[in-house]
Parts: C-alpha cells; structure tokens; sequence
C-alpha cells in the first residue's frame, strides 16, 4: 500500500510525500487522530518509502524492501506496540539502543511507536534525548489516539501530523469496492464515524440485527415501556458488552438524529437511517424537537461516559432509569 491507497487525509499525505520527496522528513514524528484512520498504514508508508529499492517519494509494493516491511520481517522497520496495555522502559531501551546503530539494509531505520500515549513515565523519559537529537539514519513515529496523554515534553520534541476521521463517502466506496450494495454502504458508512477500519470490520447481518434491536430499544423507551429486559444483557462489566452498548448506544443517537431532521423537515437523503424512514416518521409525528434534543443529549452524554470508562453497570441502571422516569421522548 502506498500513499494512493491510504485513504483520506489527502493533506497529511501531501506533506509526507513532498517531505520524502524532498529529503526533508523530520527525525520525530507524532501521528495523532481518532482510531481506524490509517495513521499506522501511512507510518508503514513512510518506513516503506524511506527504504523502497525504486522509489523515493512513495511506495513501490514490489522491491525485496517493500515486502519485507509489508511482511513484518525488514531488520531496519521496527514496529513497537504495548505489551499488557503498557510500553514499557525495556522496549524503549531497546529502541534507542538500536536508533544509534547504522541500519542494516536499508537507508534509514524507522521506529513506529503504536498506542504511544501507554508509555508509562519512565518510558517516556527515556524517550526523550533520541526524540531530541535522532541520529540523521533513524526516524521515530509515534502514533495515537490520545495525543494529550502523551507528555508535553516528548511531544515537543516532535512534528504532529494531525489525522482526521475518513469522510463518509469515501467509507461508502471502500465499502462497495470491498463487495457491498451501496445502500448498505451508506447506512454503514454513517454508523462508523469516520472510523474506516471499523467499518471494513462489521458484516451486514450483525449490523441488521443489531440495528433492529436498538430499534426495539428505542421504542420502548419512547413508549415508556419497560426497556430493563433489552438493557439487561449489557448490564454486566464486560469489555466486550461495554462495546456493544456503546455500538447500540449509537444507533439509538442516530435514530434520534434522525427524527430531529424529519422535525425540522430536511431531506431524507440526510437521514442517517433511511431504510427507517416511515417508522422513524411515525415516531417524530409524537414528540417535540425539544423532547428528541433532550433525549439526544442523554444518549450523547452516556456514549461519553462509556468512553471515559465508567463502569457499565451504574450507567446502564441509572441513565436508563431517567430516560423511563422522565421519558424525554
Ligand atoms: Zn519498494
């Protein structure tokens, strides 16, 4: 894969390619920007073009170099990730003492650092001085979600490449290009959040059925119905539950949107649900805008909550039960 083939961030891209291109790309980087965007791929890029037997300003995919950074196995392309949710001193140690070292056979070394925001302090201190002065052969990139958890000092001593979630329609062609019809690429390409690798992860039956027992959920709270059965198989602290809630969590956000928009008469090729239409129609004839906003705001506050990991159990009895007390919609 080179640059043509990472999609999105055309801007990121740009830069990158002229720098190479240029023999200007500087020795500490930091790629930051939500999960799924590509930020790993383009940093394999990179490694790839500074090492490709080619090309000098992208990626052949086909010299010895390039597959063997592409397979894992290229001695001078180290990838480093956590291990057990942390990176710890060693790897570090390990990195540096390799940084200083000539590269074996290719031009440059390159170090990308994955998840670099789970250095702990002692790691990252020890970053700091091959972050500062990197002999002219290495190139350290580090790469995360979560830039601000990364301390101030290291991240000064880089060059941030800022990466933004995939737009929509280029989710959809990927989408279509990987096998789907294109209404379920859309429909798909909406519920991802600009998160392309999530969505080249998710098969159309499980979302179909998940969308129609958000659906469910969704009327019963509206209703005032009794949702605890539905909300029930998420009340358990498990990672993998606290991932579907937050999944259902945001197709519930996305109905609401949707009856905002039919509230305030927009087009349907807006609505984020389209194959819900009549019954998201049905649904908006019954409550004000400012019923639809409250609940939104409900469910966008939970889907935070759930992000800054706070346990699954509390949110699910207590946001819920509001929701059923008050019945915003
Ligand atoms: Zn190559």
């Amino acid at each position: 894969m080179g640059f043509k083939e990472v999609i999105g961030n055309n801007g990121v891209k740009k830069i990158l390619h002229r720098a190479l291109k240029q023999k200007k790309l500087p020795n500490s980087l930091l790629f930051a920007g939500p999960e799924g965007i590509g930020k790993k791929q383009t940093a394999l890029v990179v490694a790839k073009t500074l090492n490709c037997l080619k090309k000098t300003s992208d990626a052949c995919e086909e010299c010895t170099h390039c597959i063997a950074i592409n397979n894992g196995n290229f001695p001078d392309v180290m990838v480093i990730s956590p291990a057990k949710d942390v990176l710890k001193i060693d790897q570090m140690r390990l990195l540096k003492d390799t940084a200083y070292l000539k590269p074996m056979v290719g031009r440059k070394r390159v170090f990308i650092i994955v998840e670099a925001e789970k250095m702990n302090d002692e790691a990252s201190n020890s970053l700091l001085k091959v972050l500062e002065e990197p002999p002219a052969f290495s190139h350290i990139i580090l790469v995360t979600p979560n830039p601000y958890r990364i301390i101030p000092t290291l991240k000064s001593r880089c060059q941030i490449f800022q990466f933004s979630p995939i737009p929509k329609g280029e989710i959809q062609k990927a989408l279509v290009a990987k096998g789907f019809q294109p209404e379920k690429a859309q429909i798909l390409s909406l519920l991802v959040d600009g998160n392309l690798k999530k969505a080249l992860s998710l098969e159309w039956e499980e979302v179909r059925s998940q969308r129609n027992q958000a659906w469910h959920l969704f009327l019963a709270l509206h209703k005032r119905e009794k949702a605890a059965p539905l909300l029930k198989q998420f009340s358990q602290s498990r990672a993998v539950i606290k991932e579907e809630l937050e999944q259902t969590l945001e197709i519930l956000s996305s109905f609401c949107r949707d009856v905002i928009l039919i509230k305030e008469k927009a087009e349907p090729e807006f609505l984020l649900n389209p194959d819900f239409e009549m019954n998201l129609d049905e649904v908006a004839q019954s409550v004000t805008l400012s019923q639809a906003m409250n609940f939104l705001n409900e469910i966008d506050f939970t889907i935070a909550a759930l992000r800054r990991n706070l346990n699954v159990n509390i949110l699910v009895s207590s946001i819920f039960s509001n929701f059923l007390e008050q019945s915003h919609v």
